[in-house]
């Protein structure tokens, strides 16, 4: 087990990589499955679902568009479920099927805020596909067809996930050593 230093906290290994591209796998054969004549516009919520974002996309052998947006709602090590506003994306999505990629779902306040925003651009249908969900911070009802991962409360960095900036760059996940 790999122990890592970012700022004044230590993380220790949680999900190496061979596990979570197992995982990542699987969800991309469902998508596969599920979408396959949906003709799907993947929106990419940076900066945290970069890297599971191109290892699914790399795994999705269906006619799809990718799009990326931002928004921020995170500081430190607790989720304040605030909303920035969503910045970046151009394209029209009504009538559309659409993907939301997420890196992580906490209270799901983030994304219930993201579905309400997609939602007033009339799409089709909107799905989530998160790489982790934490199932005991849920605080409301969310649809989630795909997760790759579900994990407990702990605070994680690495693959893609961050502490203050850092620790996106790491390929495995790690949590935080109380
Ligand atoms: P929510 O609104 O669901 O509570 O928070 C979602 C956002 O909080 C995620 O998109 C992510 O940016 C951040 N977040 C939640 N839990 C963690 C965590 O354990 N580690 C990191 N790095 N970010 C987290």
């Amino acid at each position: 087990m790999d122990v890592i230093q970012i700022k004044e906290k230590q993380f220790k290994t949680f999900i190496p990589e061979a596990d979570i591209l197992k995982e990542v796998e699987r969800v991309a054969s469902e998508i596969n499955r599920d979408l396959a004549d949906a003709n799907p516009l993947f929106i990419s919520v940076l900066n945290g679902s970069f890297m599971f974002t191109a290892d699914l996309m790399k795994r999705l052998t269906i006619p799809c568009e990718i799009s990326f947006v931002k928004l921020a709602s995170y500081e430190g090590m607790s989720s304040s479920g605030k909303i920035k506003e969503l910045v970046g994306l151009g394209e029209d999505i009504a009538g559309r099927t659409v993907v939301i990629v997420e890196d992580i779902v906490d209270t799901g306040l983030t994304m219930q805020r993201l579905l309400e925003t997609l939602r007033a651009r009339n799409p089709k249908e909107i799905r989530i596909a998160t790489l982790l969900v934490k199932p005991d911070k849920l605080k409301v009802d969310l649809d989630i067809p795909y997760v790759a991962m579900r994990i407990p409360n702990d605070f994680i960095v690495g693959y893609g996930l961050d502490y203050e900036g850092f620790g996106r760059n790491y390929r495995d996940i790690y949590s935080v050593v109380e």
